[in-house]
């Protein structure tokens, strides 16, 4: 049998820059800083001119920008906080983590992102049943909640849609750009279009580092001032608190490796696209549900995730030949243990929880090779011909 094809696969993108990044460490060693030093500053300079905002945090993990996105805008507690059940369960359990009520709302069926209509029904709803916040004095007043916007598998949410009823119902717009590293709507790039944003590095995005990371970005200068001193305890001057707040910094191994990687991040994203392209046109006419791109979006492939009411099978045929595949997500948010009968779900999530049953992402990662991919095709359409 020839070589098993991974779904994903981190060392081959640290094989692939090792001279890079093992001299970008070592120098970071040797410098005697591991903590907020010139590594983590440069790359949030660097990171923000690559989104092309003003600021960027870095900060521990992607649960951790969505954290202090959150409070740095101020979400009060229990403040709704409207967002998908299709995603992974951080963005849900960040919401939480803030004192605020996650408000489920199902997705639209060709893009796997919140669905501007549904959400405009959900916020209809919640607001209705809530009291008005008391009117505003104090020009810092928070808005009465937010929406999270999740670009799944790097293609961007209606973000148009999204910040027109943002604006009409006085929430923030937040984006959760864990897998949408680069991706763009016309020349916007996710991460710069809503009042905030939260980025993971987890080692499998497609900005990734070798350990966790994480990075609020932002154009209110506001904003990324709170998120800069929540990240450290509300410090404004050392030891001294100026309110409560945590620690989730970004360390300076991590950020020396970013550098590198985000040096790469752009002809990595287009190898993405190159390798969606191939399984498009090899997969067309077989079947299944292929990923499409909104016009006017650039999608990065963070996954490549097809559709099927077999999918289970299919997934069994593919591992037979030594084809790795995954299911993101196996069980929607509201339907785990932990939030089950306790989130807000309107008149619950179908699309959410058909797509639960029917996507499968294929193996991708920019070091797969066409061959490989295409090896993926035969036997992908092999097996729906059974
Ligand atoms: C990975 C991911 C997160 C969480 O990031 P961590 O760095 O693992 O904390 C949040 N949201 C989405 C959509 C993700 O894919």
């Amino acid at each position: 049998m020839p070589k098993p094809i991974p779904q994903t696969d981190p060392h081959a993108n640290y094989l692939a820059h090792r001279a890079e990044i093992d001299a970008a460490v070592a120098q970071a060693l040797d410098s005697g800083r591991y903590i907020l030093g010139p590594q983590v500053a440069g790359f949030e300079r660097e990171f923000a001119a690559f989104l092309g905002v003003s600021h960027v945090v870095g900060v521990a993990s992607g649960t951790d920008a969505l954290h202090l996105a959150l409070r740095a805008c101020q979400v009060g507690e229990g403040a709704p906080v409207f967002t998908v059940s299709h995603t992974a369960v951080a963005t849900v359990a960040a919401i939480e983590h803030a004192g605020a009520a996650p408000c489920l709302v199902d997705i639209s069926a060709d893009t796997y992102t919140l669905d501007p209509n549904r959400l405009e029904d959900a916020v209809q709803a919640v607001l209705r049943t809530r009291r008005a916040a008391p009117s505003g004095q104090t020009p810092s007043r928070s808005r009465r909640g937010a929406i999270i916007a999740v670009h799944l598998y790097g293609h961007p949410a209606d973000m148009v849609a999204l910040a027109e009823i943002a604006q009409r119902y006085d929430l923030w717009l937040i984006e959760d750009c864990a897998q949408s590293h680069g991706a763009m709507i016309g020349g916007r790039t996710t991460g710069a279009i809503g009042d905030i944003a939260a980025f993971s590095f987890y080692p499998t995005k497609n900005l990734a580092a070798l350990g966790d990371g994480g990075a609020v970005a932002t154009n209110a200068p506001e904003l990324a001032e709170r998120a800069r001193l929540l990240r450290e305890y509300g410090w404004r001057e050392r030891y001294i608190s100026a309110f409560p707040g945590y620690n989730s910094r970004l360390d300076e191994l991590q950020a020396a490796v970013l550098r590198v990687k985000l040096r790469h991040l752009r002809a990595e994203n287009q190898r993405r696209r190159a390798l969606a392209a191939r399984y498009t046109a090899g997969l067309a006419g077989a079947g299944l549900v292929l990923p499409v791109e909104r016009p006017g979006v650039t999608h990065v492939y963070h996954q490549y995730v097809v559709r099927h009411p077999r999918r289970d099978l299919l997934r069994e045929h593919l591992a037979a030949q030594g084809i790795g595949t995954l299911v993101h997500y196996p069980l929607p948010v509201h339907r785990q243990p932990a939030y089950q009968g306790r989130v807000w779900v309107g008149d619950g999530l179908p699309i959410s929880e058909q797509a639960a049953r029917e996507v499968m992402s294929l193996p991708m990662f920019p070091e797969l090779r066409d061959e490989q991919a295409d090896r993926v095709i035969e036997a992908l359409r092999a097996a729906l011909q059974r």
